[in-house]
């Protein structure tokens, strides 16, 4: 097997610098290494940094001379240690004397090595060799080790570490923090990738110089960053206040939002990878959540476990004896201010748990599979509901009914949605169906499907637009009629302004219409109505209705 050192058909050569005044010595060094190396040589120490300068990058280490006019070697390694870039090439320094003193103050200049005249060719082609394999191995290491572009660790280096030091510190409480930039997709696509690129050095910035008296810190997904430190009895939602603004003073992009999950006092008796998947699955109860900005890992969250296998157990029967309720959102018209729609929003009256709302209930019933059973419930009560008005002499509005990805995949659409439209006899345009971005965008199957029941008559509304990590882009491939702005950005709508005139108009650009969606003052709703949008849905208006109350708001507002 050939040795690594060893070269052999034409790859290239690693290089090698001597620096040294002695022509015989030069010489010599020369005529032992040539036949393995790429010689350059340099007269002196000031010609030495030179050629350092211009050949670094095909340069596996230099052989350093001490003494030398112009320039000695403690210079040469003096001005060679303030240069990242040159210091990250190994020297060698080759001395007549065996001074320990001389020894002593060219390593602490950074020198790797040592090596004494007169030389012995075997000696110095070992330590070479050594020295090169080291520093090489070092540099794959410093590669694996951080992440290029915020300069903190890796996730894997931090994995490493962070466990190495609960290893090694068995009676220290720590705390983690992990900060979230929300919608980071969107500052790629509005600002460019090397905007994008810009925001995530400058978070690492922050980290690296105001760090929450961390010990540790890692960019730990795309646009994740996790910090560990030893645990303080500080208020964190307060430094979390202090951390946000820090990170947006001086930042290059501007309008995004940050999200922050804390863990503090640590169970180390856990491994360092889980603590991080914790305070993954403590972010996911911020990221949806536009009224939160700070959420804490706690044992509460196992115990929530428990809570939704019980009430898994309870579901079926719920759904037997009416225990869920649809409750109706208006949503009016922005320029009229007429009622103009309503959405559909289930509840849950639980026996002993009482009124639930949707949060606490259907992402269990997403992972389970009951939501398609639940909103097809919901599906024919919205049905029956319509029917009733009419009967009762009320003029009906369109009313949206959510869908999951979930129903869409499994009910066998578009037939099962007309039955209970053609029994209760109700003008199939006063039917929509909200479905989320996310659930719709990446999968033919779902495309076709939605694309039947739009071509059906039910007029499509994507949900949450600008939640998701997918692109401004894909509003072209899914079958929409109506964009309903992610909640997200009402609540922000004083940062985001551009964002959200722009997603408005692009959409009016591909003919569809726009709703904004958690509307609670008029400010917002003026700087939406400036905008264009067509719909607003919100406080402002109205709280979702129990269906007694949506009756009578319909009656007392004419349209
Ligand atoms: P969503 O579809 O985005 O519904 C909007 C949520 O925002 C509703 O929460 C609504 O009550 C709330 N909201 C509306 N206006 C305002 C406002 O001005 N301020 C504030 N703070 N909130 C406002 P809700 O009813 O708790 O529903 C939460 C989510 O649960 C829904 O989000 C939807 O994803 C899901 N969901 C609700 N009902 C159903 C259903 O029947 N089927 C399915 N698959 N999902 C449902
Ligand atoms: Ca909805
Ligand atoms: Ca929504």
């Amino acid at each position: 097997m050939l040795n690594e050192f060893e070269t052999y058909g034409n790859q290239k050569k690693r290089g090698i610098l001597i620096v040294e005044d002695n022509d015989i010595n030069r010489e010599m060094l020369k005529s032992i290494l040539e036949d393995k190396y790429e010689i350059t040589e340099a007269a002196d120490g000031l010609i030495g940094l030179e050629k350092l300068k211009e050949g670094y990058r095909d340069l596996s280490l230099v052989l350093l001379d001490v003494q030398m006019p112009n320039m000695n070697g403690y210079e040469f390694l003096e001005h060679q240690r303030n240069d990242e870039l040159l210091s990250s090439v190994p020297v060698i320094v080759t001395t007549g004397s065996t001074i320990s003193e001389d020894e002593e103050k060219c390593l602490a200049l950074g020198a790797s090595d040592f090596v004494t005249k007169p030389y012995n060719p075997r000696i110095i082609i070992r330590r070479i060799e050594a020295i090169i394999r080291l520093s090489e191995s070092m540099a794959t290491l410093k590669a694996v080790e951080f992440d290029n572009i915020s300069g903190l660790y890796t996730k894997a280096a931090f994995i490493h570490h962070f466990q190495r030091y609960m290893d090694e510190n068995k009676d220290k409480k720590l705390d983690m923090l992990m900060i979230n930039v929300e919608g980071f997709s969107y500052i790629n696509e509005l600002y460019g990738v090397a905007k994008g690129e810009q925001l995530l050095k400058h978070i690492g910035n922050v980290i690296s110089v105001c760090n929450f008296g961390a010990i540790m810190s890692c960019r730990y997904t795309t646009d994740r960053f996790i910090l560990m430190r030893v645990h303080s009895d500080s208020d964190v939602s307060k430094e979390v206040v202090v951390y946000n603004e820090k990170i947006h003073e001086n930042s290059p992009v501007s309008g995004f939002v940050l999200k922050f999950a804390v863990y503090t006092d640590v169970d180390t008796s856990v491994s360092a990878a889980s603590l991080c998947e914790r305070l993954s699955v403590t972010m996911k109860t911020v990221r949806r959540r536009y009224d939160m900005q700070l959420a804490f890992y706690s044992t509460e969250m196992a115990n929530r476990a428990k809570h939704l296998k019980k009430m898994e157990e309870s579901m079926k029967d719920a759904l037997k004896e009416k225990q869920f309720s649809v409750y109706y959102q208006p949503k009016h018209d922005a320029k009229t201010g007429e009622i103009a729609g309503a959405e559909a929003l289930v509840r849950w009256i639980h026996p002993v748990h009482g009124f639930l709302s949707p949060a606490d209930f259907i992402p269990l019933f997403e992972e389970n599979g009951f939501i398609t059973k639940l909103d097809l419930y919901v599906w024919n009560t919205v049905c029956e509901d319509i029917r009733n008005w009419i009967n009762d002499g009320i003029k009906p509005v369109p009313v949206s009914v959510n869908a999951s990805r979930r129903d869409i995949l499994s009910i066998d659409t578009p037939e099962r949605l007309l039955l209970p439209i053609n029994e209760n006899d109700v003008d199939i345009g006063l039917l929509h169906i909200e479905i989320t971005e996310s659930a719709s965008v990446n999968d033919n199957v779902i495309l076709e499907k939605v694309k039947a029941v739009r071509d059906m008559g039910i007029k499509i509304e994507l949900d949450d637009f600008g939640s998701g990590q997918s692109s401004l882009g894909t509003i072209r491939d899914i079958p929409t009629d109506i964009i309903k702005l992610d909640i997200s950005f009402v609540r922000n709508i004083e940062k985001q302004k551009e964002i959200v005139k722009m997603i408005i108009s692009l959409a009016h650009a591909l003919g569809h219409k726009t709703v904004a969606e958690g509307v609670e003052t008029k400010e917002q709703l003026e700087i939406l109505k400036d905008f264009g949008c067509d719909y607003i849905q919100g406080y402002y208006y109205s709280k979702p209705l129990e269906r007694n109350e949506f009756r009578q708001y319909l009656i007392n507002n004419k349209h």
